[in-house]
């Protein structure tokens, strides 16, 4: 008897399938890491063959370590990194290029050129909630269109096909050139600048500025519907695809942030804070995100505000790959425990510019706030800090926005095992930070998607019982030193500005 849902996690430095039961428990995992190609200062890639054949790995790898046949399995959900982009050849179904990754700065003079056109770098604010920034996939789709070469005539010829990661997972599941179905969902269309937030439909003139013929798009389904069956290609052939969700808005479903008013903060490569916030869009005047959360079939799209930050986990990497200061991501916190502060140091890690609040991408890295006393201790200090401070940074333009200051926050993904950084985060925000049990809510999220379509899940209730608290963590800083390290760090941040020639 058929009693699990799957949900392929397609991340930004690992690929995952997970098999989850009806309480939202987890039954098995299996994981794959990707190459992180980069070939220059600033650019990210990453090769979407791989990313594919490592997809139908894990989900093999996850059927047999629970010892499970693909009947086991009612439905399959997928999430994904978001506005990573991949333009491929429908008939051959290579890719032109590789897929240029969300972090990459490389269309900065693509986003100068359209904000050229006129309203600057607000241009598509009031039609689609969101800057031009190089973050989003419209210029990504728009600089292979101009650099490949005979790109831009194939294009126009109709023969190929854009998509984020999630539309090109389903497209090869069902059959690639073979008649894949290409199709994606509203929350991972907002974020390309191409979808208006209104109609959840593309837009003619933003395409049409940005060079992309129409063609080339993706059809905007629902988040949770069957679109098509996995073709004899995949693993778990023969299983309806029925939910997609960007891995932000999934992890905000697996949390059950299901109602107005409800946030969670996601400590990833980077860290998203997002707020539902039902199914009227606030537009932010504090450099947040207009987003779609969610659209469950037929029902109204219920949109979140959004604070994106770039580069929080990915610091800890750095730390470990770059500087050798740790061996493994976990070893910071032990770092950081042979001190007791930062030493006066804060470290702003502007690597990709900066996004929410500040929507900079001239800025750049800096670590400030050096002397002689300083040692590799308070550096780990300062690297997890980043996090919590960036975080509040984010967390105080929602409470602008909402008029509505956060009472708590739930909190999920790889840092979240950290300890010292979530009393620290607690410390800096003053209000309670909670931990769930089930971490894995990004995958969740998408399975309670697949799992809400093919009626596995009757309702939002049952997410919602679902959801258990594991560890809850209370501010212990007094308010005068909060303010006064908040201080700190925002006058370092101010440091890392205009640095790009
Ligand atoms: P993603 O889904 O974005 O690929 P994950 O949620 O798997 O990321 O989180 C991985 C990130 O968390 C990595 O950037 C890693 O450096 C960081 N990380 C993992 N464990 C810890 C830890 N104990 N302390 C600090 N950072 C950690």
């Amino acid at each position: 008897m058929a009693r699990y849902i799957a949900a392929i996690d397609q991340g930004t430095t690992s690929t995952r399938c997970m098999i989850f039961d009806h309480g939202g428990n987890v039954i098995s995992v299996d994981q794959r890491e990707h190459e992180q190609i980069f070939p220059r200062a600033g650019w990210v890639e990453h090769d979407p063959e791989e990313i594919w054949r490592n997809t139908r790995e894990v989900c093999a790898g996850a059927l047999a370590k629970a010892d499970l046949v693909t009947d086991d399995v009612v439905a399959v959900g997928i999430t994904n990194q978001r506005e990573t982009t991949v333009v491929w050849d429908r008939t051959t179904g290579k890719p032109v290029y590789n897929a240029i990754v969300w972090q990459d700065t490389r269309t900065d003079a693509i986003t100068e050129e359209l904000a050229g056109l006129g309203g600057g770098q607000m241009r598509y604010h009031a039609a689609t909630g969101l800057p031009l920034a190089t973050y989003f996939s419209g210029p990504k789709a728009k600089w292979i269109l101009d650099n490949v070469e005979g790109a831009r005539a194939k294009a126009d010829a109709g023969e190929l096909a854009f998509g984020t990661i999630d539309t090109w997972l389903l497209w090869n599941a069902t059959g690639g050139p073979d008649g894949g179905v290409h199709v994606t969902d509203p929350t991972n269309a907002s974020r390309t600048l191409l979808m208006d937030l209104d109609t959840l439909e593309w837009n003619e003139q933003n395409a049409t500025d940005m060079g992309i013929p129409m063609s080339m798009l993706p059809e905007i389904r629902s988040s949770s519907e069957v679109y098509a069956h996995i073709g004899a290609r995949g693993a778990l052939a023969g299983l309806p695809l029925a939910g997609i969700l960007g891995d932000q808005q999934a992890a905000t479903f697996g949390q059950a942030c299901l109602s107005v008013g409800e946030a969670k903060n996601t400590y990833g490569t980077g860290n998203f804070v997002l707020l539902n916030t039902g199914t009227e869009k606030v537009m932010s005047e504090n450099g947040l995100l207009t987003t779609v959360c969610y659209k469950i079939g037929e029902q109204d799209a219920v949109y979140a505000l959004e604070g994106s930050i770039a580069v929080t986990g990915s610091l800890v990497q750095w730390l470990r790959d770059n500087l050798g200061l740790i061996d493994s991501a976990p070893e910071v916190e032990q770092l950081a425990h042979s001190v007791d502060d930062n030493g006066g140091v804060y470290f702003v890690p502007a690597f990709s510019g900066l996004f929410a609040p500040y929507w900079r991408s001239d800025a750049r890295g800096a670590i400030v706030g050096l002397t002689r006393y300083v040692t590799r201790g308070h550096l780990a200090h300062a690297v997890l800090q980043a996090t919590a401070f960036q975080s509040r940074e984010v967390i105080d333009a929602m409470d602008a926005d909402s008029g509505v200051p956060l009472k708590s926050l739930k909190v999920d993904g790889g840092m979240v095992g950290n300890e010292l950084l979530m009393q620290f985060q607690a410390d800096i925000l003053g209000v309670p930070v909670i931990r769930p049990v089930v971490a894995e809510t990004t995958a969740l999220g998408a399975a309670y998607a697949a799992g809400l379509a093919v009626g596995f899940w009757e309702s939002e209730d049952e997410i919602r019982n679902n959801w258990a608290q594991d560890k809850q963590w209370d501010p212990a800083m007094d308010e005068a030193e909060r303010e006064r390290q908040y201080r700190l760090w925002k006058k370092a941040v101010t440091k890392t500005f205009d640095w790009v020639d």
